[in-house]
């Protein structure tokens, strides 16, 4: 096994026989000792100015472009890697633990709209959007919605129309990685013609056509990420922009957006944790305390810190990569064209919430016991350990939250998963009949009047489905 290098130097934190290697064939491992070496170079240090000045990390994502990255899983044909998902996860992981997290988290974006465009694509839209990607163009998802928060397969502030052989598209996001400095966005709104919430299309909207707002971002943590709000105020598109037919937004999502977000961010999680424990190692193996003569890594509570965080965290990258994997075996290696109405990602949907559940909880809890395992000097800013600390609590809050994705998987093991319901649309009837339980007979008869009175009206506005 050959020697994990930091520059000249052997790296002072976990050497490759703690990575699960096995997942990745020799040229990923090629791919990855590249970014470790573009991390140490300059990457890490444009990291820690990112997070001081609020700064987009153009620079970082440029960097990663000149050597292919930002067409990672993009067929080579198209003039990208063509790469697969187990790749597409070391690649992230690995931003995120050498490098830069806000970087790794506009990646994933970036990759996440690119695949989105790739799912279904055209000649026009792989000419203007995909080919360019060598030239160092980034593009972003803009999903999540004022009015919904977190639920961002609903987009309420949003709509689509046919317009002159196009379409006017509007669309509010409360949320949008990148937003202002994207070459291009693929959003989510409802359909023309919509007939409900679950008919959704997706577009792609040029960055000239977008208004955004980067000086109301500020955060916590990845403060490089600029994931401000972002609006496409009735922007007046050609025929070309929209990604797969009208109403395809539901398919989208689940063979492409949720599968290449959460496999990405799940890795950024495990690539920030991993990035304190060898911030610990480095910290922990150096500091001596004089009076007992013993280093802070000799003490037994510090080992069982760092055990403890390495074997939950490789158990959280198994997990990832074994997902990636299912993913490449079902999609011949990232290489499969699925025509709308078939899938093969979205088979694995209910486990990627897993492991984005499993990843988030895990670094939350890793950076905590790190920054404990280096006491006070971890606290301090100097060792870098506070800014992977804020940054890895995005991930318990991004959407899908770990809330939400707990309660879809115990709800779908428990009831099915039709009743996970995204679109609010089954009728709840045994809590409806516990609650009219509850009323008296005049209260009964006064909510029968009002239903009947709002069936009455609805009836007048839609006489067609009287009958
Ligand atoms: C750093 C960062 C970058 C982001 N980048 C993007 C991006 O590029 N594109 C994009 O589209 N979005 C992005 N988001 C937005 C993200 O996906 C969520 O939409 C956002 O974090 C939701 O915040 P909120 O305050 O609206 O939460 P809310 O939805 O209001 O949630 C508040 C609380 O309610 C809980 N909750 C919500 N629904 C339920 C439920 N059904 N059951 C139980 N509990 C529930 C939540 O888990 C949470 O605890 C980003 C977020 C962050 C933090």
């Amino acid at each position: 096994m050959s020697e994990k290098m930091w520059g000249s130097e052997q790296f002072w934190g976990l050497g490759y026989e703690w990575d699960p290697d096995w997942f990745l064939n020799d040229r990923q491992k090629e791919l990855r000792a590249l970014l470790i070496e573009l991390c140490e170079k300059e990457m890490r240090a444009n990291a820690k100015r990112s997070d001081d000045e609020l700064l987009f990390p153009r620079r970082n994502l440029e960097l990663i472009g000149e050597h292919g990255f930002l067409a990672l899983t993009v067929p080579e044909e198209y003039g990208g890697l063509g790469e697969n998902h187990v790749a597409y996860s070391m690649v992230c992981e690995t931003i995120a633990r050498y490098g830069c997290a806000s970087t790794a988290m506009c990646y994933v974006m970036h990759i996440g709209a690119v695949n989105t465009i790739m799912l279904r694509p055209t000649p026009e839209l792989v000419d203007k959007y995909i080919r360019p990607l060598g030239s160092g163009k980034i593009g972003t998802l803009s999903y999540s919605d004022p009015e919904t928060g977190s639920h961002f397969w609903y987009p309420i502030s949003s709509g689509a129309e046919r317009s002159n052989g196009g379409f006017k598209v509007r669309k509010k996001a409360s949320w949008t990685t990148s937003a202002g400095f994207a070459d291009f966005y693929v959003v989510q709104t409802t359909s023309p013609d919509f007939s409900g919430y679950d008919d959704l299309s997706v577009f792609v909207i040029d960055g000239d056509d977008v208004e955004s707002q980067p000086s109301l971002w500020d955060a916590l943590g990845l403060r490089g990420n600029q994931s401000g709000p972002l609006e496409v105020p009735n922007v007046d598109i050609p025929d070309e922009q929209i990604v797969g037919p009208v109403g395809d937004g539901a398919a989208s999502n689940d063979e492409s957006v949720d599968p290449w977000f959460l496999i990405g961010s799940s890795s950024v999680w495990n690539g920030i944790a991993l990035g304190t424990i060898d911030i610990a190692k480095r910290h922990t193996t150096r500091k001596r305390h004089v009076d007992v003569g013993m280093r802070v890594a000799d003490y037994p509570t510090i080992q069982d810190y760092v055990g403890e965080a390495v074997m939950d965290t490789n158990a959280s990258r198994c997990f990832v990569l074994s997902v990636a994997e299912a993913m490449d075996r079902a999609t011949d290696n990232n290489t499969k064209v699925l025509a709308p109405g078939e899938f093969a990602r979205a088979d694995y949907l209910h486990w990627a919430w897993q492991i984005k559940f499993i990843a988030a909880k895990n670094v939350a809890h890793v950076v905590d016991k790190m920054l404990h395992a280096c006491g006070g000097s971890g606290y301090k800013r100097d060792m870098e350990l506070e800014r992977y600390l804020r940054d890895a609590k995005a991930g318990w809050v991004m959407g899908p939250t770990n809330e939400v994705l707990r309660q879809f998987v115990g709800k779908a093991v428990l009831l099915g998963f039709d009743s996970l319901d995204y679109w609010n649309q089954t009728y709840n009837r045994r809590a409806v009949e516990n609650e009219v339980k509850k009323l008296d007979a005049n209260a009964k008869r006064e909510l029968a009047e009002q239903l009947v009175a709002q069936a009455e009206e609805e009836e007048a506005k839609a006489p067609a489905q009287k009958a």
